[in-house]
């Protein structure tokens, strides 16, 4: 096996979450790691930091504080103005070389997925990526990852117990950030970082960002399958009556009813909706993890024996296509719009 570049003996009791963001911002799913790492470090008595690289990203800490770090390395330098994966991963390499955390969390975003994977080679770490829970063993210092395996049929809890540090990756949603504290205060230490222009071979050109959504955040999620067959304008209607959004299995996704960034599930968004209705979806599981965390689940299937109401609070029975118009009508009618939740 080969050995990671510190140990075990080497590595601080502490947990460092990899600080994303993005026009001033934090990442939701930086947030969510925080307050998941402050549980754990409570829990074993150990110290909670977040990286953070950047140019001019100073003011960010405060958030980071507020969520429950004690400490943020922070890595200041013009090349770090916008992520590229080699100036990125050569500032958090240096850091990482001299704070030694014991593990390292990061969002599985594109670009935390991209630098995770260039680290853990780097470190000779190895890299749990996807994780659908994270738990530390408090005796061994060990961290536990969940993640399903198999297509979904198994869920594996994975252990890194020689190598530091223990790195995971989490998807947007699959914690929950809580309340911030801002009156919370923590400790802020800039690390010097040597970065070579030669190395870095990618340059940003020009930034593009279309409108985007984010079904992590919403209240009501309709959210169609196969069974719609492609009539996504009709779950609009709902969605927009009852102040949420339209979300979709993997099938329309593929058949380009859908965009991507509407794709619950698996290998696409987890959210957690005060109530979700389902409507002509199968519940294969790669779906079902995407809503697991949802209040209220509504399903409706033609066939009785959909899995989908194994998981759903009200089971409807019937046409997708008969039962949505009946359900927009009768919203429509009674005037009553249900106010966004
Ligand atoms: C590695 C991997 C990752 C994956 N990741 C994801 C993921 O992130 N998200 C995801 O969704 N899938 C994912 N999948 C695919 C997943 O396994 C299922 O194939 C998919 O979720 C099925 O989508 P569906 O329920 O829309 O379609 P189907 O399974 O075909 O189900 C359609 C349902 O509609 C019902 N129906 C048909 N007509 C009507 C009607 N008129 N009215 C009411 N009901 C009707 C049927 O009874 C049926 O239950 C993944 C698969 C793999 C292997």
């Amino acid at each position: 096996m080969v050995a990671s570049l510190y140990g075990i003996d080497e590595a601080n009791q502490t947990i460092w979450v990899y600080l994303e963001h993005e026009e001033g911002r934090l990442a939701g799913v930086s947030l969510e790691l925080l307050a998941r790492g402050r549980q754990m470090a409570d829990q074993a008595g150990w110290e909670l930091a977040g990286l953070l690289p950047g140019h001019e990203v100073a003011h960010l800490s405060p958030a980071a504080f507020a969520q429950g770090a004690d400490r943020v390395w922070l890595l200041e330098h013009p090349l770090l103005e916008h992520f590229t994966v080699e100036a990125y991963t050569q500032a958090a390499y240096q850091a990482i070389l001299k704070g030694k955390p014991s593990i390292l969390l990061c969002g599985a975003t594109p670009n935390g997925r991209d630098l995770t994977g260039r680290l853990a080679v780097r470190l000779r770490s190895g890299l749990n990526a996807d994780c659908t829970g994270l738990r530390l063993n408090q005796q061994t210092g060990v961290l536990v990852s969940e993640v399903s395996g198999f297509g979904g049929g198994i869920l594996a809890l994975i252990e890194a117990p020689r190598h530091r540090p223990q790195m995971a990756t989490v998807r947007p949603g699959v914690f929950s950030a809580g309340e911030a504290d801002p009156r919370r205060k923590g400790e802020l230490v800039r690390l010097g970082v040597e970065l070579d222009e030669c190395l870095v071979h990618t340059r940003l050109i020009e930034r593009l960002s279309g409108p985007g959504v984010d079904l992590t955040g919403t209240a009501v999620l309709v959210a169609g399958g196969r069974g719609v067959d492609g009539d996504f304008e009709l779950l609009r209607e709902l969605a927009d009556l009852l102040g949420g959004e339209v979300g979709a299995t993997r099938p329309p996704v593929d058949e380009g009813h859908v965009k991507r960034e509407r794709q619950i599930g698996q290998t696409g968004v987890v959210c957690s909706p005060e109530i979700a209705i389902c409507c002509g979806i199968s519940g294969a599981f790669h779906f079902v993890v995407g809503i697991e965390k949802a209040g209220t689940v509504i399903a409706i299937n033609s066939d009785p024996e959909a899995a989908i109401f194994d998981y759903a609070d009200y089971c409807i029975v019937g046409d997708v296509h008969q039962i949505v118009p009946a359900l927009v009508a009768a919203l429509k009618q009674e005037g009553q719009a249900v106010p966004a939740l």
